[in-house]
């Protein structure tokens, strides 16, 4: 893409409604320049069509689109999220470089096919058989490029295999020997050429995969060099308690007291973080991410989002396991959840009562946040990463501006998605 593109569909989702008769430029640097009725020729006038911004997915593990069918029978009664980890760890043991790259790129081309244009990828499988050389690295950056997606790979430090436990079987892909070799790598990686759609950040796996002075090392060094920073915090149960019999105190309190934490740092899950540590921990501004689908598939509890909202915290959404691909269904089980337990509806409104529009927002802005990017929102200087809606799509008919976004969210899923644009660059699905 290298010369300026004027868009114009029927609908445009722009501060918070859908307009007719707006035009967006997108610059040759693949970011969009101006925005609004500008009264344009419109070289690529999308018809019967709606365009909103490209939705941000915070936290995916690309290789565990491999797993998809597989674990989901249960002859020796109820599993747990442990027994799901043993299926993951005998497919990380299975991996070639070639299967990795199969698997990831397969799971970026269904992730842009349902209107994701970013991914944040949570990556730890760094090595082949040898269990050294980080030659996995490349393969993740290799299927991305290829896939055409924009991704933030979330470089992740794991060093030991449970809190005071060696690395044992498939987590030796895993291993990262000390802070110094971790961004000896990164270095590594970030230092090639660029390609405009990739950038990184930093992540320590969960404080059962690194001591605690290896953690707040890592985090310092992200602070220093303005990194984004991951983790995933308190998904079990089973953790809080190793880690409070360990060190005193459960994950996230740990966070809050020994970590500097700010807009830059996203604890993952957080299902069973009390409400005191996640106030803390949002109103100093960190966000959290919450990945409904693969939550759900685990069977891991409901997260507090009582508590988020009521200290104003920040929501944002991933597909962590990649079981199922769709940002719609994800948004809306983040809602139905909630409707269940506390047997009523409407309960993740905006200001002004609207639940979609909220979802929608935490699916973008609050994902390009997280990640540490200007996309989310169709605004000039952003860059240019939209998904397009077919009007005509029957799962949409009955439409009127005033209820697609609600019709999009809560009835559709990637059935009506006629297209995404990277940067850009444009992929057509219908
Ligand atoms: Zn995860």
């Amino acid at each position: 893409m290298n010369d300026e593109q004027v868009v114009e569909a029927d609908l445009t989702w722009l501060e918070g409604s859908f307009r007719p008769n707006i035009q967006s430029v997108t610059g040759a640097d693949g970011r969009i320049s101006e925005v609004g009725p500008l009264g344009r020729t419109t070289m690529n006038r999308l018809a019967d069509r709606a365009i909103l911004p490209g939705l941000v997915n915070v936290h995916s593990h690309a290789f565990q689109r491999g797993l998809r069918g597989l674990g989901e029978r249960f002859p020796e009664g109820a599993g747990s999220f442990w027994t799901w980890r043993e299926a993951m760890y005998r497919l990380v043991e299975s991996l070639s470089a070639e299967t990795l790259y199969d698997l990831s790129r397969q799971a970026f081309r269904e992730m842009l096919r349902c209107g994701i244009t970013c991914v944040g990828e949570f990556h730890y499988v760094h090595h082949d058989h040898s269990g050294e050389g980080f030659a996995l690295d490349e393969i993740i950056l290799n299927a991305a490029r290829d896939a055409g997606i924009r991704m933030v790979l979330l470089q992740t430090y794991y060093q030991i295999g449970g809190i005071g436990r060696p690395l044992e079987g498939g987590q030796r892909r895993f291993r990262c020997d000390s802070p110094r070799k971790f961004w000896r790598q990164f270095d590594r990686l970030a230092g090639q050429p660029g390609n405009p759609r990739i950038s990184f950040g930093a992540a320590v796996h969960s404080v059962r995969a690194a001591t605690i002075a290896d953690l707040v090392s890592i985090h310092a060094e992200s602070v220093r060099r303005g990194l984004v920073f991951h983790i995933h915090v308190e998904e079990q149960r089973r953790e809080i308690d190793d880690c409070t019999a360990a060190y005193g105190l459960a994950p996230m309190a740990l966070l809050n007291q020994r970590l500097e934490v700010d807009e830059r740092l996203t604890a993952v899950h957080c299902t069973h973080t009390t409400p005191e540590d996640l106030r803390a921990f949002v109103q100093s501004g960190g966000s959290i991410c919450l990945c409904p689908t693969t939550e759900g598939n685990l069977g891991d509890g409901i997260p507090d989002i009582a508590a988020i909202r009521s200290a104003a915290g920040v929501i944002c959404l991933g597909t962590d396991s990649n079981v199922r691909l769709c940002p719609t269904e994800d948004m809306r089980w983040l809602e139905y959840v909630q409707r269940l337990r506390s047997e009523s509806r409407g309960v993740l409104t905006d200001d002004e009562g609207r639940v979609a529009s909220n979802l929608f927002r935490m699916a973008t802005e609050s994902g390009a946040r997280s990640l540490g990017l200007n996309c989310g929102s169709i605004a000039a200087g952003n860059l240019a990463d939209f998904v397009t809606l077919d009007l005509k799509a029957p799962p949409l008919a009955g439409w009127s501006p005033e209820t697609l976004l609600d019709g999009w969210v809560f009835g559709t899923g990637e059935d009506v998605v006629d297209g995404v644009c990277v940067g850009g660059t444009w992929h057509r699905f219908r």
